[in-house]
C-alpha cells in the first residue's frame, strides 16, 4: 500500500535550493507573503519556507498585508484568520473585490469547518488547520504554486508538444456567449472580463472536461484540491455558488452548473458549447 502522502511525493521535485544557479526552465524563487501576528509562528514559517527555496515577506496585520499586496507581486499569500485589526476573512474578501487573484492559503487556528467554508467562499484557494505539520505545509505551498504554474505555463507547453492539452481540452472554452480562458484565469463576456482564481479555473476546467457527466463532491475535492480526509464538502458547494454568479444568467435557476441530487454537479454547455481554438 502506498502512504497517504503519496500524492505529495512529486512535490519534492518542485522544491529547489535557495537562490540556486540552475538554468533550463527553473523558476526564480516564489515570493510568498506570510500574514501572521504570532511572532514565533511567523518566524518559524519564514525560516522553513526560506529553507525550502522561497522568498518570504512577513507582515503582522491584515492592513499591512493589503498594503504589501498593493506594492508588490506575490505568488502566494499564507493568511492567518485571527489577526489584530481586520481579519483574514476581510483581507481575502477585499483582495478578490479588487480583482487580486493571488492564490491564498488560509491558516486557521480554530480548524472549524465554518471558518474553512467561509474563507473558501470569500475567495481563498486552500486551507490548512493549525497546528500543522511542516511537511504538509510545504506540500500545500508547492501544490498551490504548481497549480499557478499549470494555469500560466504548463498548458501552453503541453499544447505545443501535442497540439492539445493532456486531457484533450484547449486552453479556451466557449459557450453561451462566454469565453473561458483557463490559462489567463478569466472569463470574457462581451466587454466584460471576470477574473478567476486558480481554484475556480481548476474546478471549472474539471467539470467542463467531464461535461454531461455527474461528478461527486468527493471526487472534486480529491482531484481538484488534492484533499482527502474529512474535508467539508460544503467547500465545493461554495465554489459552485461563486461560479454560478459568473456563468449563469440566473444563478438561482442554473442551466449550466447543475446540481445532481445525491451526487454532486455536472456541467451542461447547452446548445452552443464548444472548445474555442486559440488560433493554433
Ligand atoms: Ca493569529
Amino acid at each position: 500500500m502506498s502512504t497517504p502522502e503519496t500524492s505529495f511525493a512529486e512535490d519534492a521535485s518542485v522544491r529547489r535550493p535557495s537562490q540556486g544557479s540552475e538554468s533550463g526552465g527553473v523558476q526564480h524563487p516564489a515570493h510568498l507573503l506570510v500574514v501572521e501576528d504570532e511572532v514565533h509562528i511567523a518566524l518559524g514559517l519564514r525560516f522553513n519556507l526560506q529553507a525550502d527555496g522561497h522568498r518570504v515577506t512577513l507582515v503582522e496585520s491584515g492592513e499591512d498585508a493589503l498594503t504589501a499586496l498593493d506594492g508588490a507581486r506575490f505568488d502566494l499569500v499564507l493568511l492567518d484568520l485571527m489577526l489584530p485589526g481586520i481579519s483574514g476573512f476581510e483581507v481575502v474578501e477585499r483582495m478578490r473585490r479588487q480583482g487580486d487573484r493571488t492564490p491564498v492559503l488560509i491558516l486557521t487556528a480554530r480548524g472549524r469547518s465554518e471558518d474553512i467554508v467561509h474563507g473558501l467562499t470569500l475567495g481563498a484557494d486552500d486551507y490548512l488547520p493549525k497546528p500543522f505539520e511542516l511537511a504538509v505545509l510545504l506540500a500545500r505551498v508547492s501544490g498551490l504554486l504548481r497549480r499557478t504554474q499549470w494555469a500560466r505555463a504548463e498548458l501552453r507547453v503541453a499544447q505545443q508538444a501535442t497540439g492539445d492539452t493532456p486531457l484533450g481540452l484547449p486552453v479556451c472554452y466557449e459557450f453561451a456567449g462566454k469565453v473561458i480562458l483557463f490559462d489567463d484565469l478569466k472569463i470574457l463576456e462581451g466587454d466584460r472580463e471576470i477574473p478567476l482564481t486558480i481554484m475556480e479555473a481548476s474546478l471549472l476546467r474539471y467539470l467542463i472536461e467531464r461535461q454531461g457527466k455527474p461528478v461527486s463532491r468527493k471526487n472534486l475535492l480529491e482531484d481538484v484540491w488534492g484533499l482527502h480526509e474529512d474535508t467539508d464538502t460544503r467547500a465545493v458547494d461554495n465554489f459552485i455558488v461563486r461560479l454560478r454568479r459568473y456563468l449563469e444568467v440566473d444563478p438561482q435557476e442554473p442551466r449550466h452548473l447543475i446540481t445532481v441530487r445525491g451526487v454532486g454537479y455536472k456541467f451542461d454547455p447547452g446548445e452552443e458549447g464548444k472548445p474555442a481554438s486559440t488560433g493554433a
